[in-house]
Formats: C-alpha cells, sequence, structure tokens
C-alpha cells in the first residue's frame, strides 16, 4: 500500500503593515475617520512608552480606548471592520497574487502528486478588527493581531497584543496547528508531528520589527525574505539586515507575477516542494526496508 505523505503543506506568513499595504494600517482607516494626525497620535504613544514605561504595542492600544477623542466617539468592531476598504496594497497584493501562487503550484505534477498544498498566514501588530473587513481576507487560512475586548461595543481592553518578539509564538502556532490561544503550544511535540514543519515554511516581512520571527524561522530550517517599498530607496534598515544575513532574501514588495518577490517565491517555493518529495521517498525506502528484515 502506497504510504500517505505527510507534512505536505507549505504556509506563507506575511506581515501586514509595509509588507502587504504600504501604510499603517490604522492611519489609513481610523486615523483618517476621526480626523487624527499621524505624528501627534505616534508622539503621543511614544511619550507613553518613554515616560510611563508602556510597551509600544499596549501604548497605541490604550490610546485607542482612552485618548479623548476615542473617548467622545469610542471605536466599535463595525467600524473597524468597515474603515478595511481603505487599505492600500503593495502591487499584485489585491490584484491576481493570491491566484497565481494557485495556479503555479497546481501547473507542478510534483504538487499534485504529494497533494501539496499552500496556506496563507498574517501575523501582525495591527488590529484584528481591521483585518477581519480586508478585501484579501478569505485568503488567509488564519490571521492573528492585536485584539480588543468589546464591551457594549466599545473596547474596554486589549485582549491580545502582538509585538515584535512575541509574533514568534504565533510561528510555532502555524507549526504545531494549535491556532487557538487556548492551546498550550509548550507541550513537546515530536518534529514529525508537527503540522507545518518550519522548513516548509516563508516568512516575508519588511523590517527590524520582523528580525525576531526571520531568526526563528530560519534557524529552524524555514526561509525569509525581506522587502521594501518599491516607491522608494532601499531603507537604511534593509541594507543592514543584508549585511547581518537576517533574511535569505531581498526583494521590492512587488507582488505581480513578473516580479522579483514572486520569481524568489516560486524558487522557494520549488525547494520546498522537492523536499518534501525528497523526504517522503526517503520515508518509503526506510519502510520497505523495515518490512524487509
Ligand atoms: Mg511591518
Amino acid at each position: 500500500m502506497k504510504k500517505k505523505i505527510t507534512q505536505n503543506i507549505i504556509a506563507l506568513v506575511y506581515d501586514f503593515d509595509g509588507t502587504l499595504s504600504p501604510c499603517n494600517m490604522q492611519e489609513e482607516t481610523i486615523f483618517k475617520a476621526y480626523k487624527i494626525d499621524k505624528d501627534k497620535f505616534w508622539a503621543k504613544s511614544q511619550k507613553l512608552v518613554t515616560r510611563f514605561g508602556y510597551e509600544k504595542t499596549l501604548a497605541y492600544l490604550k490610546l485607542l480606548i482612552d485618548d479623548p477623542v476615542f473617548r467622545k466617539r469610542p471605536l466599535s468592531k463595525k467600524k473597524l471592520k468597515e474603515s478595511a476598504s481603505q487599505v492600500t496594497y503593495f502591487p499584485g497584493v489585491d490584484d491576481g497574487y493570491f491566484d497565481h501562487l494557485k495556479t503555479f503550484m497546481d501547473s507542478l505534477p510534483e504538487v499534485r502528486e504529494a497533494g501539496i498544498t499552500l496556506e496563507h498566514y498574517i501575523v501582525s501588530s495591527g488590529l484584528q478588527e481591521i483585518l477581519d473587513g480586508v478585501s484579501i481576507r478569505k485568503y488567509f487560512k488564519k490571521t492573528y493581531a492585536c485584539e480588543f475586548d468589546f464591551q457594549k461595543g466599545r473596547p474596554v481592553f486589549p485582549k491580545l497584543v502582538i509585538n515584535d518578539t512575541n509574533k514568534t509564538q504565533f510561528l510555532f502556532r502555524i507549526n504545531k496547528g494549535k491556532f487557538k490561544l487556548s492551546e498550550s503550544i509548550n507541550e513537546h511535540l515530536p518534529e514529525a508531528d508537527r503540522r507545518i514543519p518550519f522548513r516548509n515554511m516563508i516568512y516575508i516581512g519588511d523590517g527590524i520589527t520582523d528580525v525576531p520571527s526571520m531568526t526563528v524561522i530560519q534557524k529552524a530550517g524555514g526561509n525569509a525574505i525581506a522587502v521594501f517599498d518599491p516607491a522608494r530607496r532601499v531603507p537604511q534598515a534593509v541594507k543592514a539586515m543584508v549585511a547581518e544575513h537576517r533574511a535569505e532574501h531581498f526583494a521590492p514588495a512587488d507582488f505581480r507575477p513578473q516580479s522579483l518577490l514572486v520569481k524568489i517565491l516560486h524558487q522557494t517555493l520549488k525547494k520546498i516542494i522537492a523536499s518534501i518529495v525528497y523526504r517522503s521517498s526517503a520515508d518509503r525506502s526506510s519502510d520497505w526496508v523495515r518490512r524487509h528484515m
């Protein structure tokens, strides 16, 4: 009997702001709707960090709850979700990229033979309520971002905070297939039993805030790609990341079919696919030997 091929899911994990979208999602949605000056808002948030010792992400979430403008007109799940239509994307993201990758995968015979599937995930320090409303939401198996507890329709407390370093927790959730926060990811799970091994993952992020995730992914045999705004010059932070080998590849955040980024993705996917097929044949040959011992 032919043995079923396991660990044949590939995960593409994206940061959001600066990676899929050129902007910061709060600025394009909430700030616009409330006519908030972004520099003033971020300065206020930074003051909470430097003067009062707030963690950076908690600082901005606090302001979204109790800054005078939000006390007067509190945010709601509905408002946030609806505002997501204002989010803009890098070229290709909302114009064929996901379908293109699917077509690319479907065109490879090994993918069909080994039943390989591709899943997309977002791990962001932005807001889940906004991600719930973005036009590209349907392409993602799961999105992780900061979440509020809403009571009587208004946010009262952050119930999930995602920052640069705890982003890595969600990579382990994807790795172990334990998506719910109520599921512990601390228990040992043998490598062979993990839903998506790190070597089957590709992380795409845009900067220094993604370094912890890229490091975790790469140390565990996975793949990391750093992207930057194609409309701007290569930022200093990205140059430093190249020099320090923080990511394997660097490319402008252009998700159209002929772009360098998509070419890199094709190559990386092919590498992962070959490794899945290779491992399954190695498994099969050792099974054969075991049966004939
Ligand atoms: Mg980013």
